[in-house]
């Protein structure tokens, strides 16, 4: 197979899944990494099998046009953008490069005549600031967060409405794609600590005081991969896709942490999972950082509903059980030694 996929982000906790899987199903993979020469941050994709048909390249979403000169390139997965909670300014640190990066990157598939489809990773943050008891599908939008609020939530949502804008106005040859996945979670290629898969660390590590009321939606970063190859190899593929398997509560996981025999001692263990504890909880975030303290207040006592018709019907996929992702993740913190392992 001689089609060639341009993935940016190359180093992050999905997109290696993704490369690897395309490697294995025989397509060329150029990966954009921020150095190209750096073995340290690279050594986990230059290590994957198929290896000879990857080739990485340099590029930084700030940087003035950074995708143009990957001519060769036929289909693009964009999935690079800071995924951090707390930064010290979320318009230079999250919203430029999330934007700018998603702007840069379609201006360069308009001008390449051989790119066919561009699939952007979204998120379901794109989607809504807070769990507010409606059903969520692919017709919602993120009308709440802000700078201060949910700042994250805020460049994703205004980098996937930038992509819908400019597809409107500049009518290019090739189609856009969405993927909105919710909290990704499962094995690592590196020993980086992913966002999403650190709720799991903190738990173990002791870094939530107390059990609370949390409610979060995971899924399967091998699904997620999965997910955008099928998007890329999909021709009817269109629009948004809600990526997420299932729902999972903070006292589900203790007590799966505790089923599986993992330590037991820094786990939480005062309940304020009810609602005087939410309530106590809302409080205490204003003490936590602002990108924490804001994520607690929109998310404790919530439950996040959503339809996830649309991507099993149009790409066929099937999601891996919450529960077995989270056992996945667990014995991956373990061997990168980010927590203690279970208890012989
Ligand atoms: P990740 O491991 O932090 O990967 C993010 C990637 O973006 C990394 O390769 C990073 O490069 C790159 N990046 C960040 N800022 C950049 C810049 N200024 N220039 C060039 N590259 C830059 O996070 P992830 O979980 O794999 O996320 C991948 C995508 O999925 C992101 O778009 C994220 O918003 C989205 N997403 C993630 C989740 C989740 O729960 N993990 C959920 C929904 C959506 P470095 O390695 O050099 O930092």
């Amino acid at each position: 197979m001689s089609t060639t996929i341009l993935v940016t982000g190359a180093t992050g906790f999905v997109a290696v899944h993704a490369i690897e899987q395309l490697l294995a199903k025989g397509y060329n993979v150029i990966g954009t990494v921020r150095d190209q020469h750096d073995p340290a941050r690279n050594a986990h994709l230059t290590a994957l099998p198929g290896t000879e048909r990857l080739k990485l390249v340099q590029a930084d979403l700030l940087d003035p046009d950074p995708f143009s000169p990957h001519s060769d390139v036929d289909q693009i997965l964009h999935m690079a953008s800071p995924y951090v909670i707390n930064v010290k300014n979320p318009q230079r640190d999250l919203v430029d490069p999330a934007v700018m990066g998603t702007l840069s990157l379609l201006q360069a598939a308009a001008r390449n005549p051989r790119v066919t489809r561009v699939v952007v990773t979204s998120s379901m943050v794109a989607l809504t600031d807070e769990p507010d008891g409606r059903v969520l599908t692919e017709a919602d939008w993120n009308t709440k967060s802000t700078l201060t609020r949910n700042p994250y939530y805020f460049s994703k949502t205004r980098a996937e409405r930038a992509a819908w804008d400019f597809m409107a106005r500049e009518n290019p040859r090739f189609d856009l794609v969405v993927i909105n996945p919710f909290l990704v979670i499962g094995p690592a290629h590196s020993k980086a600590l992913s966002t999403s898969s650190a709720i799991f660390a903190d738990m173990l590590n002791g870094k939530y005081p107390v059990i609370m009321d949390l409610n979060w939606a995971f899924v399967d970063v091998r699904d997620v991969a999965a997910a955008h190859i099928a998007a890329l190899e999909t021709p009817t593929a269109n629009g948004r896709y809600i990526c997420t398997s299932e729902n999972y509560s903070m006292r589900q996981s203790i007590d799966l942490i505790k089923r599986l025999g993992y330590p037991t001692r820094k786990l939480p263990k005062l309940d304020l999972s009810g609602p005087i504890g939410t309530a106590l909880m809302k409080l205490a975030s204003y003490t936590q950082r602002s990108g924490t303290g804001s994520h607690l207040r929109s998310h404790l006592g919530r439950t996040p509903l959503y339809d996830t018709s649309k991507i099993k019907a149009d790409l066929g996929i099937t999601f891996r059980s919450a529960e077995s992702s989270i056992t996945d993740t667990l014995a991956d913190l373990v061997k990168w030694g980010h927590v203690p392992p279970i208890l012989s």
